[in-house]
Order: C-alpha cells, then sequence, then structure tokens
C-alpha cells in the first residue's frame, strides 16, 4: 500500500516517519500526477496561505479535488484541514484556494497565536473503540484551527472545551459557539466525512499511532456505501 504526503511545506516528514511505525509507505507527493500512484493522501500541518500558494504553483488544486471527489481516502490535519473544509474563516483568510469537500466551517488560528500552542488530552471514543488503547489522547495544537459547524453527514470524532481560559486566546467570539453539550461551550477538533478525515492537530507529532491506523482502515476496508471501489487495497 502506498499513502501519498502533500509533500509542499510544513510536517510531511513527521507523517512519513509515523506511517513506517505502522509499516507502511508514505510517497512524497509534490505533483499532481504523482497523486496517481498512491491509493491515499495525508496533507499535513503547516502553514496553509503558503501550502496553498505552493499547491496553486504546482497546478495542484485540480487533481487534488478530484482525488476527494472520486472517493480516495485523505486526512487533512491542521493546516491539512482548513485545506479540506468547504469553508474557512479567520485570520489571514481571503482569496486563499481550498481543496474543499469537507462539509464544514473551520476558524484558523482558533485558539491563538504560535505562543498559545498547547498540549492537552482528548477524549477519542471511536478511536479507541477501533484501535484500542486508553480512551484518551495526547493533542498538539499549534496554531491550531477549530471546527465550527459541521454538516449532518459530518461525524465529529472529538472536540475540546472552548476556551479553557489556560490555552485559548482566541480572536474568536467564544459566545457566539452553539452549546454542543448542555451548558459548556465546545469546539470540534476532528471529524470524518466519508472518506475524508480531519484533525485540528498533530497525531504526527506524538508516538501514538492510532489515528495512523485508523486512518488506514479507512483506506484497507472502506464503507461501500461512502466510498467508491477504487479505494480498496484487497487486489495490492
Ligand atoms: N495556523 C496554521 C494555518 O492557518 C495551521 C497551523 C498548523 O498546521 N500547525 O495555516
Amino acid at each position: 500500500m502506498a499513502v501519498g504526503v502533500l509533500a509542499l511545506q510544513g510536517s510531511f516528514n513527521e507523517h512519513i516517519a509515523a506511517l513506517k511505525r505502522v509499516g507502511v509507505k508514505g510517497v512524497e507527493i509534490r505533483k499532481p500526477e504523482q497523486l496517481q500512484s498512491v491509493n491515499a493522501l495525508i496533507i499535513p500541518g503547516g502553514e496553509s496561505t503558503s501550502m496553498a500558494k505552493l499547491a496553486e504553483y504546482h497546478n495542484l488544486f485540480p487533481a487534488l479535488r478530484e482525488f476527494v471527489k472520486i472517493g480516495k481516502p485523505v486526512w487533512g490535519t491542521c493546516a491539512g484541514l482548513i485545506f479540506l473544509a468547504d469553508k474557512a474563516t479567520g485570520q489571514k483568510i481571503g482569496g486563499q484556494e481550498l481543496v474543499g469537500g469537507l462539509n464544514c466551517t473551520v476558524h484558523r488560528n482558533f485558539f491563538g497565536s504560535q505562543l498559545q500552542s498547547f498540549e492537552t488530552e482528548i477524549s477519542i471514543p471511536e478511536i479507541a473503540a477501533k484501535e484500542g488503547g486508553p480512551p484518551s489522547f495526547r493533542g498538539v495544537f499549534i496554531r491550531a484551527p477549530g471546527i465550527l459547524e459541521v454538516g449532518p453527514e459530518v461525524q465529529v470524532l472529538a472536540d475540546v472545551p472552548a476556551p479553557p481560559e489556560k490555552y485559548a486566546k482566541s480572536d474568536f467570539d467564544v459566545e457566539s459557539l452553539k452549546d454542543n453539550a448542555g451548558s459548556e461551550k465546545k469546539v470540534i477538533v476532528a471529524v470524518k466525512q466519508g472518506n475524508l478525515l480531519a484533525t485540528a492537530f498533530h497525531p504526527e507529532l506524538t508516538q501514538d499511532t492510532r489515528w495512523h491506523s485508523y486512518f488506514l482502515k479507512m483506506v484497507n476496508e472502506p464503507n461501500k456505501e461512502e466510498a467508491s471501489s477504487s479505494t480498496s487495497l484487497s487486489s495490492e
């Protein structure tokens, strides 16, 4: 199995190393035609404006959109999540191209600037149910986006209180967030929609490979209703 990792900018080496730990070869993707040789794609974290400019320069957007549209599994982490979102708001967004496909609105730099980067334990019931291990995951948030709204077809995999005063210095008006559970305001940080997976944090910067294994299951065991048969690797 070959999983592509968009290698324009950001933490692509770390994803390739994490894939290696779960026994899969990560292939660096820099040109549209290279997408044809991989079964799935990871769009890493980094800086989404720079990544978008490089993607535009290499004429990658049409091929990336097609990859998403035909049902190949794609996982976006942090800036990669911004790439996949249908709508992005927040700091310095404007004119920046997105791949889209994920029916959600993300707010860029939701938790504040680089200085407000933080780590926190996140409850991950779906991942723990499928992958085993502890019920929580160490979330590494680096100038992370937050997911403000999702469409009905989007499965929420994790959320965090917003804002725990200790870390959030967002320019976003947290009071305008919908109440997801009781009176506590929460912001969504991980979602799945068919062939698309997105996390606001960086699993590739931890030693816990459960998100990578979970994504590989999306590649190996695609739900026939959700993804086209072209994602099946059973013949390889
Ligand atoms: N804040 C960055 C952006 O908007 C994303 C940060 C990250 O990927 N770690 O692109």
